[in-house]
């Protein structure tokens, strides 16, 4: 079976940072703010990844209140996510992601960013696709007060690898218990 994911994330600039974005430090005048390395990319994978096999999001796995994740780098984040859908039988079929930024260009980073992205996924590099827009100058993006990233993943679930887990939701809903994971 193939399931799809999406996520989106978007940070604020923030001077004296150091802008990092699909794992790749990129020269420019302000990084992101945020409690770890900010890497909007990274984080919209994360969440599309999660989204694929509904296993909640970025902000339950990884919050903001952990002191294990301040200025942590968001491509290990992102390691740990693809270790959870391995770990649950899911394999990472295709990543397609889009930042929105009237700046820095990110044409001649793009490369690089989808190296390091399918590395932290274990997946072959053509199965990531990271591509980039400008805003027109329209909005809080494109007046240059942050950038913005979204994604859509795909992950492939052998028939039957969550028999198990649907077994026991099953098991909790007859028993008129909550059928919440978490
Ligand atoms: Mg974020």
């Amino acid at each position: 079976m193939i399931r799809a994911g999406m996520g989106f994330d978007i940070h604020r600039f923030r001077k004296g940072r150091p802008l990092v974005l699909g794992g790749v430090e990129i020269p420019h005048p302000a990084g992101l703010d945020g409690h770890s390395d900010a890497d909007a990319l990274c984080h919209a994978i994360m969440d599309a990844l999660l989204g694929a096999v509904a296993d909640g999001d970025i902000g339950r796995h990884f919050p903001n209140t952990d002191l294990r994740w301040r200025n942590a780098r968001s491509l290990d984040m992102l390691r740990t996510v693809a270790g959870r859908l391995k770990r649950r039988g899911a394999r990472i079929v295709n990543v397609d992601s889009m930042v929105l930024a009237e700046a820095p260009r990110l044409a001649q980073h793009v490369a690089g960013m989808r190296a390091k992205l399918a590395g932290a996924m274990g997946v072959p590099v053509d199965r990531v696709s990271v591509k980039a827009t400008t805003l027109e100058g329209l909005g809080a993006l494109g007046r240059r007060e942050g950038l913005a990233a979204m994604a859509v993943a795909t992950v492939a679930v052998a028939a039957g690898a969550d028999r198990g887990r649907r077994k026991s939701s099953e098991k909790l809903q007859r028993s008129g218990a909550a059928t919440k994971e978490f």
